[in-house]
Parts: structure tokens; sequence; C-alpha cells
């Protein structure tokens, strides 16, 4: 990159996981001189991942104030929304008119989220969710025998939420002595299909102690009078369907787009044809997004950026490594999976500290009431992780592509190529080392 003055000023727009990710990483692997300032929409920082859990009064989800924030980790903040990015000049433009020139920009602005299918009752597009939720229940309480679909839109989509939602649902409705039919509806070939085999026997007797019906191989399509249609025509009978989001790409004017509108990164985060702007998070066009691997993106970008403005350290590059906490009726199930081939599932915490987002530091700062000294206290594997001779060829680029065939085989074209496309930005070379997936089956 071009050579910059010191202080180097980074600067990181976003306000969700990725950037707390971000920030308290570049706090470890930077230079403590380095000057950071926070860029965000939003005064509160308020992950998501607890959302599903209030309506069945089995925990909430947390708010803390980023000026809280960025006080302990010594950064600026600026409540505002950025609009545009001149990348040649280093200058972002915000909605209330601020030119903030930096030497190194972070993009973590997260996506959009959208209704998959109108009339469904969808997870993650607004606050008061839990509230319908609870309506949804009390009618389903009335009309005995009612039926509830929970239905997962794509491959891609995050399923663990609407598990959570279909078990915690079945347990309440068992305890109020309520007969419902409960079905969880997935394109997926297995139950928890991302996380391997030891996801799938952990959660099918917990699937059937509740009765709930597991629809696996089926691509929802819309509602219609009496259910849920699939693509092949066939209509799954609901009285409710409850659904979870599709992301929805937030393109940022000045930088580069893939066909979707997503950022395109390599595998340390760097924006392509960009030298001094990186990003992660749902903004990129890495074709899986969850908190956990925005974390993950984030902790590679802190690392090359820490490199670019003189760390000596390598930067490692970004290897995903799916963990989930599924909230169950019982104790919570630990997921783990590598795309090289590990699968683990338990009760016993497979991290620690066992937060839901699981961030190398940000699980850790958020488990506790005062924060620790960042970097006395990353994220503690439990498992040994897979050593570098027995893993494929790049398990992101592994990943991506795995999605894309998914994608492809559910009809979905336009997210396989993009899926396709977030694998060539991750590694260029992918078409030549990885067999590709043909993503030009029917739309
Ligand atoms: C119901 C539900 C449950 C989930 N559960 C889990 C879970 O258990 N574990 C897990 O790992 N993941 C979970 N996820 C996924 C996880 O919430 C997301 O993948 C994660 O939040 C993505 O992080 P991000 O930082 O990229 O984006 P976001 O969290 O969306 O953050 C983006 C931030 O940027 C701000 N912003 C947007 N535009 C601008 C702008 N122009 N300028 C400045 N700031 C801007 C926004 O206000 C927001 O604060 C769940 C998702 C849902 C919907």
């Amino acid at each position: 990159m071009a050579t910059i003055d010191r202080p180097v000023r980074v600067l990181i727009a976003g306000g969700g996981v990725a950037a707390l990710e971000l920030l308290l990483a570049l706090r470890v692997y930077a230079s403590p001189d380095v000057e950071i300032t926070l860029l965000t929409a939003n005064a509160d920082f308020a992950p998501r991942a607890m959302t599903v859990a209030e309506p069945f009064e089995r925990g909430g989800a947390a708010r803390y104030e980023w000026s809280q924030i960025a006080d302990d980790q010594r950064a600026g903040l600026v409540l505002d929304r950025l609009d545009a990015v001149d990348a040649t000049e280093r200058i972002a433009f915000t909605h209330d008119g601020r030119r903030i020139h930096y030497d190194v920009l972070a993009l973590a602005t997260g996506a959009r989220r959208v209704e998959p299918f109108a009339g469904a009752l969808t997870f993650g597009t607004r606050a008061d969710v839990g509230r319908d939720l609870r309506a949804l229940v009390a009618d389903v309480v009335v009309r005995e025998p009612a039926s509830v679909a929970f239905a997962l839109p794509s491959p891609s989509s995050w399923p663990l939420p609407l598990y959570e939602l279909a078990l915690l649902m079945a347990g309440e409705l068992r305890e109020g002595c309520c007969a419902a039919a409960v079905r969880i509806v997935t394109p997926e070939v297995h139950a928890l299909e991302l996380f391997g085999p030891a996801a799938h026997d952990a959660i099918m007797p917990m699937l059937e102690a509740l009765d709930i019906e597991l629809i696996a191989d089926a691509q929802p399509r819309e509602l219609v009078v009496g259910g849920l249609r699939l693509a092949d025509g066939q209509v799954i009978a609901a009285d409710h369907v409850v659904t979870l989001a599709e992301v929805v790409a937030r393109p940022v004017p000045g930088l580069p787009a893939d066909r979707a509108g997503f950022i395109p990164v390599d595998l340390h985060g760097r924006v392509v044809g960009q030298t001094t702007v990186y990003a992660a998070g749902e903004v990129t066009s890495f074709p899986l997004r969850q908190g956990g691997l925005a974390t993950q993106q984030a902790d590679a970008v802190a690392q090359a950026i820490a490199t670019d403005v003189g760390s000596p350290a390598p930067p490692a590059p970004f290897e995903p490594v799916l963990r989930g906490r599924l909230l169950t009726n019982g104790a919570p199930l630990y997921l783990q999976s590598r795309p090289s081939g590990q699968s683990l599932a338990s009760t016993r915490a497979l991290w620690s500290p066992p937060g839901k987002v699981a961030g190398r530091f940000l699980a850790p700062y958020l488990a506790t009431a005062r924060p620790p000294r960042i970097g006395d206290s990353a994220l503690a594997e439990r498992v040994p992780a897979i050593p570098d001779a027995e893993r494929g060829e790049c398990d992101a680029v592994t990943l991506a592509l795995t999605l894309a065939d998914a994608e492809t085989r559910c009809g979905n074209t336009s997210r396989a190529l993009q899926a396709r496309d977030a694998a060539h930005a991750l590694d260029p070379e992918t078409d030549r080392h990885v067999a590709m997936a043909d993503v030009t089956g029917p739309a």
C-alpha cells in the first residue's frame, strides 16, 4: 500500500458484530498509536442473536452503548451514516455532510433484511416481531388443531434461528398440552446440514421428541391459501408460516460491488482492486452471512491492516469455522464444523466463553460486566484445530462453492452465481484448482 504518515488513521464504518470485533482486534494486532474512529448509524450495539429467545422468556437481547465501548478502546465515535467513499482521495462522505479523511477504511455496514414470503411472520426485519410471535402462539392454542410451518428461504440462509424458534415454540405448546402440528420446511438435504452429520444426529431426537416434522430438500416459494407452496408445486399445510429474513446488499457508492451489490473481498478482507479499503461481515460477498463468521472476517482484516501499518507478523487469512449455540427446549446444543470435514455437536460448550456470537475478542468482551484487557482473553477453542496438512485447498472457497452447489440444486441461479463470484474474489485461482459448481441450472 501507499506510504502512510503516522499516526495512521483507521476508519471503521458500521456498528454491528463485525465492527466491534474489528475495533477490539485492531487494538490487539495493530500498534497502539493507530488512531481508530468508528462511524456508526446507531448509538447502541445490539446483537440479534438472542432475539429468538425473547418471546419465550428464555433470555433477552442485551444492548451496549457505543460511546462506552469507544471510550474503553480509545476510539473516536461519529454517530452518522456512511453515504459514499472516494477511495482515491481516501475520504468518507456521511449523510450529515461530514468528510472524514482516513488512511485505511474498514467497512462493516452489514446488509439489509427483507421478507422472503409475503404473509409469513419474518424474524430479522424488525424489533417488535416477538410480540407478533406471541399473538401467533395464542392463535395456535385457541385454533387447535393448528399447524405452523417454519420455512428456511434458501440454503445460504443462516438456519439456526429457525430451528431455535421451532424447538422453543413446540416446547411451549407441548407444556400447554396443545397438539399443534409443527413442521420445519428446508432446502437443506439434512437437518442443520452446514454443521455436518454430528449436528444431524444430535438434533433429530430433539425434533422427534417434540413431534416436529422435518421436510428436507424442499424449496419454499410462496404462501398460498392453506399453506406453503414449494418449488415443485406441492403445498405444505400450514395455518401460519414463520421464516427468516433474506439478506440483500447495501452497496457503498465509490466501491466495487458484485452482481448482487455485495462488496467482493479476498481472503484477507481486502476489497478487490483496492489497497486501503477492507470489508468484513454481511457487507461482503461471502455467501454465508452469520455473526461468528463476520467476526472471523474482521480478525483477518485487523491482522492485514496491522501488517499494512507496520506489524511484522504475517496476516492470517479468513479460515471459516462455523460455531453455533443452538437454543433448545432444554440445554443449549453447541455445534462446530469446518468445511474441511469436522462436525461436532455437544451439550458441553465447545468454546469459551460460550457466547452465542463466538467472536475471538467480542465473546470475552461481552461476557464480562467490566471489559477485560483485550488480548489477555481471546476466545479459547476447546477442540484442537485440524492440522493444515489435513485441510482441503481453502475452507472459505470450499464453503462458498458448496453454497453455490446448493443454490443451484434449488434453482436459485442468481444466488448460485453470487456465491461462485465470491469464491473467485476470495481466490482468483479458484477456477483452476477446484471443481466448479455448475451454476447454469434452472432459474
Ligand atoms: C434472528 C437472528 C438470529 C441470529 N442469531 C445468530 C447467532 O446466534 N449467532 C451468530 O453468529 N449470528 C446470528 N445471526 C446472524 C448475525 O446477526 C449477523 O450475521 C451479524 O449481525 C452480521 O454482522 P455485521 O456486523 O456484518 O452486520 P450487522 O450486525 O447488520 O451490523 C451492521 C451495522 O452497521 C450499521 N450501518 C449500516 N449502514 C451504515 C452506514 N451507511 N453507515 C454507518 N453504519 C451503518 C448498522 O446500523 C448496524 O449497526 C442471527 C441473525 C438473525 C436475523
